[in-house]
């Protein structure tokens, strides 16, 4: 689509949304995964622990969302003074569909003892079910802050495997998983370590544990950021979702960072282009919003993520 509007297109989509914003007094929130124009008209880049922070904080009165669906519910639970847009509605998350609130239900009626730690990546009924959200930047952390010694962990199997490496705590893993990074396999690791020997690899935890074992670094999208800027490396293999490369290439010209799969491509996190947030801007539309009987219970477990200390 944005290939048909082409560039000067693209320009006057951007201005129209810059003035729109202005008019509306909105804010555009945009997740490291979206495709280059989107974040280019970002106010605020980053993974979903920024992104549902600022929704929180932020002075407009008007969110748009790039993103997808569980993102947008996130700052609505968070923000429930505001209004929040999702530009596509139907930008959903596959893992976020694995679990659901009454089969959490039952899961903790069979572990009466266990807390459950929920990675943002979920619908909002189910972090209404749940103690405490974690996202990839401090599941570890989280995990580590609770009381109880059995956790059960939804939705992502491999977070909860990685997060598992790191305490004595029992961790009991919902079985879901990101389809995306679950498809990249250890061996296109090696491929791609063969055919660029001076690189350091890096990868999401929600990669399966082999190619986990295989990673010198195991980071989230906001760590990768900081180690790209850190870290005294010129090659940098980066095992997490396409759009990511986008920014580190855009923000760091003089590294190179290489994509070690073809399959590290989420369609939900591309389906927003700028048509769809003009649309939205001039519609106020299609408004995320949740219940209060959900949302009470899923910002309860929002909040308390919030007061976790970050470690990336
Ligand atoms: S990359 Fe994975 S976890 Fe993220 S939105 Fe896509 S399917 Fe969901």
């Amino acid at each position: 689509m944005e290939m048909e509007i082409g560039k000067a297109g693209r320009r006057d989509l951007a201005r129209e949304i810059e003035r729109l914003k202005r008019e509306r007094g909105a804010t555009i929130l945009v997740h490291n995964y979206q495709p280059p124009e989107i974040q280019a008209i970002a106010d605020m880049l980053g993974d979903s622990f920024d992104l549902s922070r600022r929704a929180a904080t932020t002075d407009a009165e008007l969110i748009v969302f790039c993103g997808v669906h569980f993102m947008a519910e996130s700052a609505a639970v968070l923000a429930p003074e505001k209004t929040v847009l999702l530009p596509r509605p139907d930008a959903g998350c596959p893992m976020a569909d694995m679990a659901t609130a009454p089969a959490l239900r039952d899961l903790k009626r069979r572990h009466p003892r266990a807390a459950v730690v929920c990675y943002v990546n979920s619908s909002a009924e189910v972090k209404a079910e749940s103690d405490v959200c974690c996202t990839s930047a401090n599941a570890v952390q989280v995990v580590n802050s609770m009381a109880e010694d059995e956790l059960l962990f939804v939705p992502d199997r491999n977070l909860a495997l990685y997060a598992q490496r790191f305490t004595s705590k029992r961790i009991v893993p919902w079985n879901g998983y990101c389809p995306i990074h679950h498809r990249f396999t250890a061996d296109e690791l090696r491929a791609a370590r063969e055919a660029h020997p001076g690189a350091v690899v890096v990868v999401h935890p929600e990669c399966t544990p082999d190619v986990i074992d295989l990673a010198d670094e195991v980071l989230s999208t906001s760590g990768m950021i900081r180690f790209a800027a850190e870290a005294p490396v010129r090659e940098i293999i980066v095992g997490t979702e396409e759009g990511m490369l986008q920014r580190l290439r855009r923000e760091f010209p003089d590294k190179e960072f290489i994509l070690p799969s073809d399959c590290l491509l989420c369609v939900n996190m591309k389906k927003i282009g700028l048509e769809d947030v003009v649309a939205s801007l001039r519609s106020v539309q299609p408004v995320i919003s949740v219940p209060e009987e959900i949302a009470s219970g899923a910002r309860r477990a929002l909040e308390r993520m919030l007061t976790v200390p970050r470690n990336i």
